[in-house]
């Protein structure tokens, strides 16, 4: 190790005791991470002048005299870290602190798809900027990261299926990180929302999944905490999984896929065949209707998701398959069930026996973003979970 590296790692140790513990002073950072004074009264001092220690309230000296201490605290809102999501016609910007707490956010009409790509990442940059801007108390942004659907190539910070004409290959990361000035990460959404599902967790899963219902199927793996990409991004597309016997038309072009069948295009689509009524903007709903016919094409769904999910959960032998989606998803409970149940029931016994089926966390997929833009700190300031790497 050179000497930079013991100190950075110095540095990490006092940050991490302060971060877990709240207030502690000089001599108890000294017992509790073993450092010499020496070295507790130099890293204090440049964390001090760095912003991220605060010195508030004073302990007694412990008996036998000595001089009081003052107790020192990790001030979260030091640094702050910026996400950004694509919602269908909007765009989203959150910013949080190094806890991970949003301090503000906005929700803003994205520019015209027709737009040049470099006027998309000016308009990012400057809602990024703005919302900063407009709170002086908080730090200095340090990270960004931004989540998108399709393919996303991490290690070059390329978006390359954009599932927008004439869009691919975007040089996303380095267009932003040019335009604000601090690194980018890109993730997909699908994966964040897992990532976010698991830092939100109090002891997180090594190995989980996540099925994830919207307009498309998609999914997301980590094993061993660590967050699959494939090698062009585009693991985890487990709506184009073809299932035998099906001739519907997917959107990729191909047919029978999982995602032509199970999707809430689909489900929307069937629903109105179905009741000849237009369909509710989510599952809930049409499970709520209790309707026969409804009820068989929602469990036709259920299992069909549930026979492709067993395939991974064979594969990867995860201890969690997290279940959830964008808001047509949302607080299902009956489809959720019967997913669930068929899963457990299709997946190989040893893969089957002890496995979570959980429902994911409505917040998620925003705490996933922050939490790669968290990951992309200095090695000192990240968070302890790590899966993005
Ligand atoms: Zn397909």
């Amino acid at each position: 190790m050179s000497t930079a590296d013991i100190r950075e790692a110095n540095v990490g140790a006092v940050c991490r005791l302060l971060r877990e513990r709240g207030g502690l002073t000089r001599a108890e950072l000294g017992r509790l991470s073993g450092l010499t004074r020496p070295t507790i009264l130099a890293v204090v001092q440049q964390l001090v002048a760095d912003g991220l220690v605060v010195e508030e309230g004073q302990v007694k000296a412990a008996s036998g005299g000595g001089r009081p201490g003052s107790l020192l605290h990790f001030r979260s809102r030091a640094r702050v870290v910026a996400a950004v999501r694509m919602r269908g016609a909007q765009f989203e910007v959150t910013i949080a602190d190094l806890a991970g707490v949003v301090l503000a956010d906005s929700l803003v009409p994205a520019v015209a798809k027709t737009a040049d790509w470099t006027d998309v990442v000016a308009a990012f940059a400057a809602q990024i900027t703005g919302l900063r801007a407009a709170r002086p108390d908080f730090g200095p942004l340090a990270a960004v990261a931004m989540t998108l659907p399709g393919s996303i190539d991490r290690a070059r910070g390329l978006w390359t299926m954009a599932r927008l004409d004439d869009w691919s290959d975007l040089p996303a990361a380095d267009a932003l990180a040019a335009a604000v000035g601090v690194p980018v990460g890109l993730v997909n959404v699908v994966a964040a929302t897992l990532i976010g599902q698991l830092a939100m967790e109090p002891e997180p899963a090594r190995s989980a999944t996540l099925v994830y219902l919207g307009r498309g199927v998609g999914s997301a793996a980590t094993v061993g905490g660590r967050l699959i990409d494939g090698v062009t991004g585009s693991a985890g597309e487990l709506g184009h999984c073809v299932l035998p016997g099906i001739d519907e038309q997917c959107r990729c072009g191909r047919r029978g896929c999982v995602e032509s069948v199970t999707s809430s295009l689909h489900l929307s689509r069937e629903f109105e065949r179905i009741t000849g009524r237009p369909a509710p903007a989510t599952l809930a709903e049409m499970e709520a209707t209790g309707e026969k016919a409804v009820l068989a094409l929602l469990e036709r769904a259920a299992c069909r998701l549930a026979l492709a999910a067993s395939w991974q959960v064979n594969i990867i032998n995860p201890a969690v398959v997290y279940f959830g989606g964008n808001s047509f998803a949302d607080r299902s409970t009956w489809f959720f069930e019967r997913f669930a149940e068929e899963l457990r029931a299709l997946a190989h016994g040893p893969n089957s026996a002890g496995l979570a089926v959980r429902q994911l966390s409505s917040t998620s997929t925003v705490r996933g973003a922050i939490q790669v833009a968290s990951e992309m700190l200095p090695a000192f300031l990240r968070p302890a979970l790590r899966v993005v790497r």
